[in-house]
């Protein structure tokens, strides 16, 4: 039974086998109105490893040689490899009169011939690549890409492709309707997609620009430096700004800016993630990376060896995606708030730069997706590390706010000082002024506070200074301002109180104070526990309304300041623990 079974099985591997070995056999493209597609896999294809061939040479070759079939959308052979000759059969059942675009979607390759064959005569024969200028390509075009109609019947179109960069070919063949078609929603695409980045970028330029934040300013480069890499290995930029600069010149250019948004990527991280404070090392490698790759290529660039600067900027390009995850990760495990979300974003934008350039070396199918993925990544993560940069915003906003606060508050008792006192106090003031309100002052000190410290520490008299606080602050109504005026001196603000009845809230204040106690290391010899102390105060305020018979001006809350501390010096100097008011002095 079961012998029986792994035969059957094996029957029908073979019998799969065979199929799919017959199904290896070139297949014909047919042609029609409705012909978009890309030619991968029904093209047979070899190296030329030896010296150059002619037509007539790489037709015998095919002819005489086991195949290689194209499988997929592009052939993609890896970088720097020898030329690459192509084949297609083509079959036009009935439409001799229509035309067909014959493109070759990667703008970086240097030289394609291509020739259309049919009965054995060439009709066509058409030569381009980037090596050439721009206006001695077959069309002015992005890529290299020729028009043509084609005979009745079978017709082969041969292809032969040598550059020093990635060897990725994707062929596409379409009813010259349906290529224009697709050129123009790949505009759109990539203009929504640009749109975005600009955008981004622009606006976090500005913000650079009004806050000096190094981190904005390195986001929007690592954007543009990205929109405008994109737009040059996707042969864009030289259609539109660079078409005759030469041979080349589009090789350098692909692979300076790949780096340089690499670069601007590196450093935005290192300095948004903070890694040079918990991670020295890793910072240093970083930045290491972002200067001596670069500085190889300048040395190639000067000895015009692209393949060396070639092998150093995907080098560079891969550890900056390897870098970006990193440095995410060695910032979570510090809890860098940012972290988490930078980690999510690096990750995928790493996925997607390596699935894009495993597809370019040929690691991994090369299609319309895994091409294009790699903006997709960095889009989606641009948008969220502006999210990020967004919420960092937020959190320097509260920091400032933090800090404007503690700078207003006195740090042992929690009350305002003397700069929160007149932040708080002033629009009160001018508040009174205006509708001629009753406002009263009080000053409080604290009575031989030398001797407590003196006595029993200065902890047990901050201690004192903290109690008397809490109980401002206890007995405060709502609107009143409590604030610590000096060392051991209280400045209390009452808005709409008179004299008299600031007057009773202060007796009420200093019997409250004179009845409180502190607990303290019981003393030895006495055998105290705790211990108590009393102060001195001196109010001033005015008197329907009016202060020393006249209306409040804004000046006055200074006279009212120094009034009340003359009649806080009566008391001081007349015995202690009693309240004076200004106006019985
Ligand atoms: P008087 O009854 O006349 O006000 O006498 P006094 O001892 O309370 O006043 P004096 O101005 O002579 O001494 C005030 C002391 O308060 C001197 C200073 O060391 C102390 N002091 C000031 N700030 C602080 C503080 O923050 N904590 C503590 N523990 N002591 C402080
Ligand atoms: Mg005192
Ligand atoms: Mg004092």
């Amino acid at each position: 039974m079961h012998i029986r079974s792994l035969l059957f099985c094996l029957a029908m591997l073979m019998i799969v086998g065979l199929a799919s070995a017959n199904e290896r056999q070139q297949a014909a493209i047919d042609l029609s109105p409705q012909t978009a597609l890309t030619a991968g896999k029904y093209a047979n294809y070899f190296q030329e490893y030896a010296t150059p061939l002619s037509l007539q040479q790489a037709i015998q070759h095919f002819d005489n040689n086991p195949l290689n079939m194209g499988s997929g959308e592009s052939l993609s052979l890896g970088i720097t490899v020898a030329p690459v000759w192509l084949k297609v059969k083509l079959n036009n059942a009935n439409n001799p009169q229509l035309f067909y675009r014959f493109s070759v979607e990667t703008p970086w390759l240097d030289y394609i011939d291509a020739w259309l064959v049919h009965d054995d005569d060439v009709i066509n024969y058409i030569k381009g690549g980037d090596a050439f200028a721009y206006e001695d390509r077959p069309m002015q075009y992005r890529y290299f890409a020729f028009e043509s109609a084609l005979p009745e019947g079978e017709s082969y179109l041969y292809m032969r492709v040598e550059t020093l960069g990635p060897m990725a070919i994707p062929l596409h063949i379409s009813e010259v309707n349906r290529a224009t078609q697709r050129d123009i929603s790949s505009g759109y695409q990539y203009g929504f997609l640009y749109g975005i980045m600009v955008a981004l970028a622009i606006y976090n330029l500005i913000i650079y620009f009004s806050i000096k934040h190094k981190e904005y300013g390195l986001y929007a480069l690592y954007l543009l430096g990205f929109v405008i890499n994109s737009l040059s290995y996707t042969g864009q930029l030289h259609t539109w700004i660079t078409p005759n600069w030469g041979p080349y010149f589009q090789d350098w250019l692909d692979i300076s800016l790949m780096i340089t948004y690499s670069i601007a990527g590196l450093h935005f991280a290192r300095v948004l993630l903070n890694t040079k404070q918990y991670a020295p090392v890793l910072d240093k490698f970083t930045v290491s990376v972002t200067l001596f790759i670069p500085l190889g290529m300048l040395v190639s660039a000067v000895f015009n060896q692209l393949t060396i600067a070639l092998v150093l900027a995907f080098l560079l390009n891969s550890s900056f995606a390897i870098l970006f995850v990193v440095l995410g990760y060695k910032a979570l495990t510090f809890k860098v708030p940012a972290a988490k979300l930078f980690l999510i974003c690096s990750v995928t934008a790493a996925s997607c730069i390596c699935i894009s350039t495993a597809a370019v070396w040929g690691l991994v199918p090369y299609n319309e997706i895994t091409f294009k993925l790699i903006e997709i990544g960095v889009a989606f993560e641009a948008i969220f590390l502006a999210f990020l940069l967004a919420q960092r915003f937020r959190l320097a906003e509260v920091e400032k706010r933090i800090a404007q606060r503690s700078a207003r508050q006195d740090v042992l008792t929690g009350l305002n000082n003397r700069l929160g006192f007149e932040h708080l106090a002033h629009p009160i003031w001018h508040q009174h002024v205006r509708s001629k309100r009753n406002i009263s002052l009080i000053i409080i000190d604290i009575d031989h506070f030398k001797n407590i410290n003196d006595d029993y520490g200065h902890s047990v008299g901050d201690e004192v200074l903290r109690s008397v606080a809490a109980l401002l602050e206890y007995s405060n109504r709502r609107g009143d301002i409590a604030a610590r005026w000096g060392g051991e001196e209280f400045l209390l603000l009452l808005p709409d109180t008179d004299e008299i009845h600031a007057y009773q809230h202060a007796e009420r204040l200093r019997i409250l104070i004179e009845q409180a106690k502190i607990a303290i290391d019981e003393n030895e010899e006495s055998g105290e526990s705790n211990i108590q102390f009393t102060a001195s105060f001196g109010v001033c305020g005015t008197r329907n309304g009016k202060f020393n018979g006249t209306s409040l001006t804004f000046e006055s809350l200074e006279a009212m300041i120094n009034k009340a501390d003359k009649a806080l010096y009566e008391v001081k100097s007349s015995g202690r623990n009693r309240v004076q008011a200004a106006s019985a002095a």
